[in-house]
């Protein structure tokens, strides 16, 4: 196998420092983000086919950064291809057929890939494209992937994507823990933490209510859109961010807090970037919400979690938002907690391969990505692989085998600190 085991094992290029990203400013830009494929018509033809997106280009071992590329092992699984593929659509040298539609939706959207372009328009804007060729697929009748419109359908009748009830979506909440009806602020839980791993949710309510912190979790909380948004659905997805956010107003919310790296996003990001809505509250993922209170002096971390660990970045809080600072500070913070950094870390991370929509419809390639990076923090001789997102947990949960390394999310260190 050409796999990372092998291939990680022969990286040793700076460990524990990652590589700096090359800080392309959005005003240096003319063009905006999460536009439509017609906004980014003109630069989509500067790719040159250098393949240099398929590995971290500063690593002298090439480290590799793309799964689908590494899964498919044919170009136009990878962004050189997928860019000459958007080209011949664009030109009309290419018609929607089922195949075209699936390269598109085999890649989890992770941007690995945009990170090594040293094309300035393509390494800022790459990733704008591989996102609105989605949503030209489902206009052409292409998109999204059956299983994906399984989840949707799901979202439509219970407000999640796991076909669960919606009435049980905050049984998981401690019968000793406490809310506060009035507050103004709200622990935005998400699907996943509210389904299927609810240790991050009892966590999250464990902390705020030890630190004396009113809150409140939304009575009517629904699905944040991003599973429908990220497979090209994006007028459903509109639909889901206004009535989100109507029932965010008439709830009287000022500030939010999210344990889920998917949901941070979504309601940071794309509700006001993509949808125009300004909804004016300000959102807030656990690590910086913990960090800043932690700088404050109102929090304070105790215990000993005598843990060796290492650090994977969410896709969706880390390239796609550019939060690596924060959970590495609030990690270090602990006591007893030494943190170890994967080679391929930051923005090179490598996907856990659960994201846009991959898990749900191609699950091979789901499981190959989260293998290899459970071999790549096993190589740390960590005991514990830590993320911030309940989706990169259950994706390492579900595929960790015979208890060979841990997986936790940080809410759940945090809790174990400061108890
Ligand atoms: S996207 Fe950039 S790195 Fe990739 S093949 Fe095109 S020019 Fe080269
Ligand atoms: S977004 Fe991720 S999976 Fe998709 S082409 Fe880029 S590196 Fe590969």
């Amino acid at each position: 196998m050409v796999g990372v085991v092998s291939m990680a094992k022969k990286i040793r290029y700076i460990r524990g420092t990652g590589i700096e990203k090359i800080d392309l400013k959005q005003e240096d830009h003319k063009l905006d983000k999460y536009k439509g494929i017609e906004h980014y018509k003109d630069i989509v033809y500067q790719c040159g086919k250098c393949g240099t997106c398929r590995t971290v280009f500063q690593d002298v071992n090439w480290a590799r950064v793309c799964p689908s590329g590494e899964f498919g092992q044919f170009e136009a699984y990878y962004l050189g291809g997928k860019n000459l593929l958007t080209w011949g659509i664009q030109q009309n040298k290419l018609k929607w057929t089922d195949n075209l539609a699936r390269i598109f939706y085999e890649c989890s959207l992770c941007l690995a890939c945009t990170q090594q372009c040293q094309i300035p328009e393509l390494h800022t804007y790459a990733g704008e494209w591989l996102m609105a060729m989605r949503e030209e697929a489902v206009r052409a009748g292409y998109g999204p992937m059956p299983e994906q419109k399984q989840y949707t359908k799901y979202v439509e009748e219970l407000h999640n994507p796991y076909g669960e009830k919606n009435e049980s979506r905050q049984d998981w909440f401690p019968s000793d823990a406490f809310q506060s009806p009035n507050a103004k602020l709200a622990y935005f839980v998400g699907c996943t933490s509210s389904y299927r791993e609810k240790e991050i949710a009892i966590s999250t309510v464990r902390i705020l209510n030890t630190l004396g912190i009113d809150f409140k979790i939304l009575e009517n909380e629904s699905c944040c859109g991003s599973p429908v948004y990220m497979t090209g659905q994006v007028d459903y997805a509109r639909k889901i961010a206004e009535d989100n956010v109507e029932m965010f107003k008439n709830s009287g919310v000022e500030k939010i807090i999210t344990s889920c790296a998917g949901c941070y996003r979504a309601l940071k990001d794309i509700y006001p970037k993509k949808f125009g809505i300004k909804h004016g509250i300000e959102i807030l993922h656990l690590p910086e919400f913990i960090l800043r209170n932690l700088k404050n002096g109102t929090i304070k971390f105790k215990q000993n979690v005598n843990m060796k660990i290492t650090y994977h970045d969410p896709c969706h809080i880390g390239r796609h938002m550019g939060m690596y600072k924060e959970p590495r500070a609030v990690l270090e913070e602990i006591p007893g907690i030494e943190l170890v950094e994967m080679d391929r870390n930051k923005h090179n991370a490598w996907c856990c391969g659960s994201g846009g929509g991959v898990r749900a419809a191609f699950k091979d390639l789901s499981e190959f990505a989260a293998r290899e990076r459970i071999e790549e923090a096993k190589d740390t001789d960590a005991s514990a692989i830590v993320s911030s997102c309940p989706f990169c947990l259950n994706q390492f949960k579900t595929n960790i085998k015979n208890d060979e390394i841990k997986a936790y999310d940080i809410s759940q260190l945090i809790e174990k600190t400061i108890k």
